[in-house]
């Protein structure tokens, strides 16, 4: 059976590789895959986007998505990220980056500010340093501190082979103001980690958790999703939730086709299916496909993140019980009416009416989980017990689709300006761009 995906019959379009133009392409149904058929003249391709055509068309749906191909003018990243160096302590062996050159790039204080003050000409918040490991940067506090003065949120992604070693970097990093630390972390099995990292780091990766915690930091996971431990995520998800401290987040992100990317790591890895793999395992008891959410569209807050980037589901632990978020928060109806609203971008307005919209569609007949959820969010910084489990993967380098490009969610800081992350990758740029 073969469906169309795209309403009325629409089209988006991809760059093609090797006849280095752009082409037309259906998305359609077969069976349960989503597929891109692209219309090249060397005669037409079709690409898997989706081995679950259910829940991929569920979360577009979630968001009332229409096929527009130009963000509007403001469109704001929501994740604005800054390589600060391509050096690293670690030489994984699906290292993104692939460092291969004999000297070290390592942006200057200046530089970094410049780049994130472009960002936030745009309406950026937040600024996520990475690396290669931004935790040897010599001037990793100077240009955290210079980026504090700009008024922005500082995260810091890294390995957390430094912050196991040294608490005396996380008290730094706590001191210099940084907002939340995201740590690599895709495994507890010591062999999977040798194969995804090319060393056993998980003993270092534990005393980096602990040592944040002890620096008072505020901490998520990101787990790279790979066919070596697709198959952990459940295990993963129910050692988080035995955490004394939840993370604030664990992101699940399919292995972007980059770097030193084999080829055999990614087979028929999607968000889909790691959305499924959660629900089906019951590592969250409860847990429905439904609790998951793609970001809303929310013109004020210039929110017009493509359905396809990512999708959350965030969970709250009161007295070893779970509550999601949606149990809680008519979801639906928010996504809805932030959609809806007729405020201009950007208006001065727009937290004060989104504050409004979540009250409006609060569910007020389940309000014992309304009052466990304000007493988990009482204590942050000293046992946190929410958690958002997030879904994700890239756009793959065949289809590059540019309805989801022009609505990326993530953005790299180059020379040039913000540009999106799927493309920055599928373009092989390089942190000197
Ligand atoms: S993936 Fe990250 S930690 Fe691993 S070598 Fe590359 S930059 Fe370093
Ligand atoms: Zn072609």
């Amino acid at each position: 059976m073969i469906k169309n995906i795209l309403k009325k019959n629409g089209k988006t379009k991809t760059f093609c590789h090797s006849c280095q133009e752009n082409h037309y392409v259906s998305l359609i149904q077969k069976e349960n895959n989503v597929i891109a058929k692209i219309l090249c003249p060397d005669g037409d391709k079709e690409i898997i986007v989706s081995n679950d055509a259910e829940i991929f068309k569920l979360m577009r749906q979630k968001v009332e998505y229409e096929e527009i191909f130009t963000p509007p003018e403001n469109h704001k990243f929501f994740l604005n990220q800054l390589y600060i160096t391509d050096a690293c302590n670690c030489s994984c062996p699906i290292c993104y980056v692939a460092q291969d050159k004999k000297e070290s790039f390592f942006m200057s204080v200046e530089e970094a500010v410049s780049r994130a003050k472009a960002a936030k000409q745009r309406k950026a918040k937040n600024v996520m340093l990475i690396g290669g490991e931004p935790t040897i940067h010599p001037k990793l506090i100077e240009i955290i501190k210079a980026l504090r003065q700009l008024k922005m949120k500082i995260f810091v992604f890294t390995n957390g082979l430094e912050l196991g070693k040294n608490i005396n970097l996380a008290y730094q990093l706590k001191k210099a103001g940084v907002y939340t630390i995201g740590l690599q972390f895709d495994s507890l099995d010591r062999t999977t980690l040798k194969k995804m990292r090319g060393t056993d780091s998980l003993d270092l990766k534990l005393k980096a958790i602990k040592n944040i915690q002890e620096a008072n930091l505020r901490f998520g996971l990101i787990c790279t999703v790979a066919s070596y431990n697709e198959n952990e995520i459940d295990d993963l998800i129910k050692w988080a939730l035995n955490l004394h401290s939840l993370p604030n987040f664990f992101a699940f992100q399919v292995l972007a086709e980059t770097g030193r990317f084999p080829d055999n790591a990614k087979e028929e890895i999607t968000r889909e299916k790691i959305i499924r793999k959660v629900i089906s395992s019951k590592c969250l008891p409860g847990a429905k496909i439904d609790n998951f959410w793609p970001i809303p569209f929310y013109q004020p807050l210039g929110l017009f993140a493509h359905p396809d980037c990512v999708a959350n589901l965030l969970v709250i632990r009161k007295n070893n019980k779970l509550i999601f978020f949606d149990d809680i928060i008519n979801l639906s109806g928010l996504f809805k009416d932030m959609r809806n609203t007729k405020l201009k971008y950007f208006s001065k307005f727009a937290v004060p009416v989104m504050i409004y919209l979540f009250l409006k569609n609060t569910k007020l007949k389940n309000w014992t989980k309304i009052f466990n959820y304000f007493l988990t969010f009482q204590n942050p910084g000293k046992k946190n017990n929410q958690m958002v489990v997030g879904a994700g993967g890239y756009v793959s380098k065949d289809f590059e689709d540019y309805q989801r490009i022009s609505r990326c969610g993530g953005a790299i800081l180059t020379k040039k300006g913000s540009i999106s992350l799927c493309r920055y990758f599928n373009r092989g740029c390089r942190i000197s761009c």
